[in-house]
């Protein structure tokens, strides 16, 4: 069955205050680019707030939207990938849920992938309003520093805010890692992929979804997901020590042979710090990876649906969770990455 031209994905988490605005202002933009061939997936991650609840009222409404109930906060990766999964356009547009990314860029996002003959058009912020000094600093130096130590050509200064093609997507789904940074995934799939300049709004309400620790968890994922530098850092380390160690050697000899070498302390401190302070961070860098290869090598499902509403025109599920769809609503149904 063929599937609509336009799929819109949207991971929400406690995004209630925004849903409404969100697909008032979605579905505009997408008539005025596909007219009705569109559907958007609200993916709910989790939410703790009325989001759900929202999100089924919106698809029992709209033949256009699709919502999917994740069994629990997944983080916003996964929910997306979740979405992406489920989808069916023949292209493929990513946004945040609270309206950071313009909807009403879509037409021209559109356009500009019909120009350029394009099989991804992500959106690069060239300012971003209403986000902390601290955040746009750290997000710079971040992308500029993991774009040095990867192979792979990452944007710098893009978040998820794209539009794909279907082969590009399928190409996409096709990567089984847990620990997804979704912006890198694609990039590294390749094509044709083109930068679209924006600026990025203040978030329409509610407060940031990402605190400095996941953050955090997001950069350590994007690195040891696309270097393994950090793994060579003991070897340079290594290095560096051998060359130190042997301006040591001859500071104690001299020592040594000069009946001078009973001090001390200071110097004796100062070698076993450093070097266990280096054997740490190496061991915990290690231990990064470590884990990563231990949660791959589970292979356990990337998320788990809890339920699904909306309607199912044209799509690729596979057949028990049509069915889910055709009663509108199952809970319990526990269905992961159903068409890769
Ligand atoms: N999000 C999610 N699960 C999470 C955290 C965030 O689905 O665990 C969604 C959130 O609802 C939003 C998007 O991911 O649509 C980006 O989050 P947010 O806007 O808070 O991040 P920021 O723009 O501040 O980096
Ligand atoms: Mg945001």
């Amino acid at each position: 069955m063929k599937g609509v031209a336009l799929s819109i994905v949207v991971p929400c988490y406690n995004e209630e205050a925004c849903l409404a605005e969100l697909h008032r202002r979605l579905s505009t933009a997408a008539k005025v680019a596909v007219g009705g061939d569109f559907e958007i997936l609200l993916v709910n991650d989790g939410s703790r707030d009325h989001s759900w609840d929202m999100m089924k009222m919106l698809a029992a409404e709209d033949r256009h939207v699709v919502a999917i109930n994740l069994s629990r906060n997944h983080g916003h990766q996964l929910a997306l990938t979740a979405g992406l999964d489920f989808c069916s356009g023949e292209r493929i547009l990513i946004i945040d849920a609270d309206l950071q990314d313009p909807p009403e860029l879509i037409p021209a996002m559109m356009e500009e992938m019909d120009r350029q003959g394009a099989d991804v058009i992500y959106a690069v912020r060239r300012q971003r309003a209403g986000e902390t000094a601290f955040k746009k600093a750290t997000a710079s130096i971040f992308y500029r520093a993991l774009s040095r130590i990867t192979e792979v050509e990452i944007p710098v200064d893009a978040g998820d805010f794209r539009l794909m093609s279907r082969r590009a997507l399928d190409a996409f789904l096709s990567l089984p890692e847990q620990a997804r940074f979704i912006r890198g995934m694609v990039a590294w799939v390749g094509f044709r992929q083109v930068p679209f300049l924006y600026d990025r709004a203040q978030r329409h309400a509610g407060v940031t979804k990402y605190p400095l620790r996941k953050m955090l968890a997001f950069a350590l994922d994007a690195v040891t997901g696309f270097s393994t530098a950090p793994l060579r850092i003991a070897s340079h380390i290594g290095l560096w020590l051998v060359a130190a160690s042997v301006l040591l050697l001859l500071y104690i000899a001299f020592g040594f042979f000069t009946g001078s070498a009973i001090q001390g302390w200071t110097s004796l401190m100062l070698v076993v710090v450093v070097l266990g302070a280096a054997q740490m961070f190496v061991l915990g860098m290690i231990g990064e990876y470590l884990g990563r290869l231990f949660m791959e090598a589970k292979h356990r499902p990337l998320y788990i649906v809890s339920d699904i509403a909306g309607q199912a025109g044209g799509r690729r599920y596979l057949g028990h969770v049509a069915e889910t769809i055709a009663t509108n609503e199952t809970p319990g149904v526990s269905e992961t990455r159903p068409m890769t």
